[in-house]
């Protein structure tokens, strides 16, 4: 069991708490948090016959009236004809400004949930209980809620802290092996900018979390939640070091857009964090072996390190249309080693051209 301080714009806290079987007593601990009398729950159709009973009880036990919403399941759904569908559910119920609402389930459920939460009666509290790992060590982090639009991704949002994020890291047992993968990368991601050390045990200890064992996952979810908790604390809009969180994604937004999503986003990260390390690598930022090292830790990992099959032009082209490209400069996060990423604008195009291409092999 482990719980994290997470600071906020404005001067207040709040904590992420880790610990398996949390969810049968997440409504004790929402109730040190909380006088409300309703409690609200948004989940999707996939979670809510695994966890959703377990969750109203809990809630029951601490003398909580839950108000449940089931959503359809994935990103496809994370638009604004769902998110009504929340306030279609929860508003006849009559919540009140003390109302919490709480996200059961992946970043597509906690980034809609967070948007509800915020424009209902203008903001009511929120809680996150992530039930992917992804959403575990990266979107229940940071208060960045939204939907998609058919534009583009999370184009639509607002910045809605959460009073605690509740991780129980037994649901992972449920989760489908792709979904653990994806949340892998980001993990690998974090080391890869802030941690060697953690980047060491990780080697060693890699199997522990592909083989589900709980408690290794607790540590790892832990650990990996300071981090992402630390950089945003540092940077909590996104005008300096939180780019660093975009590390391996440049390229990947690119692949994952390119392939038509047939790359999962673990996936396409997986594959822009080893083009990024060879990029970083052919600029003589970090020797072979440390590149090597990445290569093989994404392997471990089973996320792809090559055999891309997409047109190198259009992945490099598509790289230029992120929503994070000012005036037509790439702004590319690079290791110049293990633990520890710098912002570089001047890479060379085709150094960039050709960390796309070596992809391919
Ligand atoms: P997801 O929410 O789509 O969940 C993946 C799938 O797993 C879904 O079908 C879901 O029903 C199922 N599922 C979830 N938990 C399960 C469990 N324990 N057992 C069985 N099935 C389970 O995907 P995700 O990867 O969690 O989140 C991706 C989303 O997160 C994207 O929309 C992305 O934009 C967002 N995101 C947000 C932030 C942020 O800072 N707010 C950061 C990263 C990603
Ligand atoms: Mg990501």
């Amino acid at each position: 069991m482990a719980s994290v301080p997470v600071h906020i714009p404005g001067g207040a806290s709040y904590e992420i708490v880790v610990r398996p079987d949390l969810l049968a007593s997440a409504g004790l601990v929402l109730r040190k948090l909380s006088g409300a009398g309703k409690a609200a729950i948004v989940t999707d159709a996939s979670i809510a016959p695994l966890y959703l009973n377990i969750l109203e009880n809990s809630l029951r036990k601490a003398e909580f009236a839950p108000v449940s919403a089931i959503l359809p399941a994935g990103e496809d759904h994370k638009t604004f004809v769902t998110i009504s569908k929340i306030y279609d559910a929860l508003l006849p119920a009559k919540l009140d400004r003390q109302t919490p609402i709480l996200a059961l389930g992946g970043g597509v459920i906690g980034d809609m949930t967070g948007f509800a939460a915020a424009t209902i009666l203008r903001g009511v509290p929120f809680v996150q209980i992530p039930t992917t790992l992804l959403s575990m060590v990266d979107a229940s982090v940071g208060g960045k809620t939204g939907v998609n639009h058919s534009v583009g991704k999370n184009l639509i949002g607002a910045f809605h802290q959460p009073i605690a994020v509740l991780i129980d890291p037994a649901t992972l047992k449920t989760l489908p092996p792709r979904e653990l993968r994806s949340g892998l990368a980001e993990c690998i991601k974090h080391e890869i900018i802030r941690d060697a050390d953690g980047f060491a045990r990780l080697e060693e200890r890699i199997h522990h979390a592909i083989g589900l064992d709980i408690d290794y996952l607790t540590h790892l979810i832990a650990h990996n939640v300071g981090i992402k908790a630390r950089v945003v604390e540092a940077d909590p809009f996104e005008r300096g070091d939180r780019a660093h969180l975009n590390f391996g994604h440049t390229f990947g937004h690119a692949i994952e857009h390119v392939s038509n999503y047939s790359y999962s986003h673990g996936e396409s990260v997986a594959l822009g964090m080893v083009a990024a390390s060879y990029t970083a690598m052919k600029l003589g930022m970090i020797d072979q072996a440390s590149h090597l090292r990445i290569v093989t830790l994404i392997d471990r990992a089973g996320l792809p390190t090559g055999g891309l099959k997409l047109d190198t032009d259009a992945v490099f082209n598509a790289m230029f249309f992120d929503k994070k490209v000012k005036a037509g400069t790439l702004r590319l996060v690079l290791p110049d080693r293990i633990g520890h990423v710098v912002i570089r604008e001047d890479v060379p195009k085709e150094i960039i051209r050709n960390a796309v291409e070596s992809l391919g092999g």
